[in-house]
């Protein structure tokens, strides 16, 4: 792999062999925003599709200094040494904006990233977080036909990207720390509906108890949800991911989670459903792209913003003018 362009062929047949370059070269094709990488991007991904599926994909979210790269390296570690192989990705809608990403930084993971049975890779920066999310969407099934028998991605609980990230896992955990008792304060409906684990991390020293006592509060709140379609209950823990307390529990709960929806047949109706639901949000990222990129429409679009700020027409006319022009109706 050192050539400078190898073919897709090659690329398939590296990650088929598990090997790690043609996996990383994969996901550089799959992240250009180059055109002509489009068709050979996609060449490499209908080829791997047929070897991919095979994985648990576990989404893990939280705010900032939750403590979500030290848990994903202790629970990474304890699954790699369970004989497990794998694959760190981030959904981060900061790089969009930045251009650099926190999440998936190499340096946050000392441990995991020496070991060889994971795979540490940082967000995909683009200018949406529907691109963004398309792209990891991509990279998860590279990974499994590469042999990662584990996908964990990593986001922060703000914008649209925990959600983003929930339709493409199998399994959402929220990572939690406790605060002065007002546990539930802040955090938003939305995610809590979508965990399927709630885990406090930070459960050593002295703040043991106040982490116990938040359980028992995020406990209660969740029995307030209507009931999952998989047949699964919300389940909430402690941990440390420093003394690695209630880590391998986190797996047990997963190991029951998965038996539970494979034995309905849930899982796999779920990731058909995400299918459709990746399929269709393609489709409106790609509309809204080719628009906005529309030469007529480039034109327009200043005056027409314009004329709608002086009030010399409603927006919604506005709007049907320049999709007539879109559509040349
Ligand atoms: P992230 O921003 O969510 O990825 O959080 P980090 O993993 O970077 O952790 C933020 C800080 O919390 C760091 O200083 C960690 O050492 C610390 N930390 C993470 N997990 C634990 C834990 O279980 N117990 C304690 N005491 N500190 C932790």
């Amino acid at each position: 792999f050192r050539k400078v362009q190898p073919s897709s062929t090659e690329l398939v047949e590296g990650i088929l062999e598990a090997n790690i370059t043609a996996l990383s070269r994969a996901i550089t094709l799959v992240e250009s925003t180059n055109v002509n990488h489009l068709a050979k991007a996609n060449e490499v991904i209908n080829a791997c599709l047929p070897h991919a599926n095979k994985s648990v994909r576990i989404g893990i979210t939280g705010v900032p200094g939750v403590g979500k790269s030290t848990f994903i390296e202790a629970f990474g570690k304890h699954l790699t040494g369970l004989g497990k192989k794998v694959a760190v990705l981030a959904v981060d809608p900061s790089s969009t904006i930045s251009h650099g990403s926190i999440l998936g930084d190499k340096t946050r993971m000392e441990e995991l990233v020496k070991d060889k049975n994971a795979y540490i890779r940082p967000s995909a920066s683009g200018e949406t977080l529907g691109g963004v999310a398309r792209k990891t969407r991509e990279t998860i099934t590279l990974c499994e036909a590469c042999g990662f028998d584990t996908i964990i991605i990593e986001t922060v609980g703000v914008g649209q990207s925990e959600t983003a990230v929930h339709s493409m896992v199998d399994f959402f955990l929220l990572l939690k720390i406790s605060g002065a008792g007002d546990e539930l304060q802040g955090i938003k409906r939305g995610i809590m509906e979508m965990a399927d684990a709630i885990v406090i991390n930070k459960a050593d020293g002295d703040n043991i108890k106040k982490a116990q006592f938040a359980k028992v509060e995020f406990n209660r709140a969740l029995h307030l949800f209507p009931a999952k379609k998989s047949g699964w209950t919300p389940t909430t823990s402690t941990c440390s991911a420093i003394t690695l307390e209630g880590i391998p529990e986190v797996w047990e709960t997963i190991k029951k989670f998965l038996e539970l929806t494979k034995g309905n047949n849930s899982l796999f109706e779920k990731r058909k459903e995400q299918n459709q639901y990746w399929m269709l949000e393609t489709i409106n990222e790609q509309i809204k792209l080719n628009f906005y990129t529309h030469p007529e429409i480039q034109k327009l679009l200043d005056s027409t913003k314009k004329a709608v700020h002086n009030d010399e027409i409603s927006p919604f006319a506005a709007a049907n003018l320049l999709l007539k022009t879109y559509f040349k109706k």
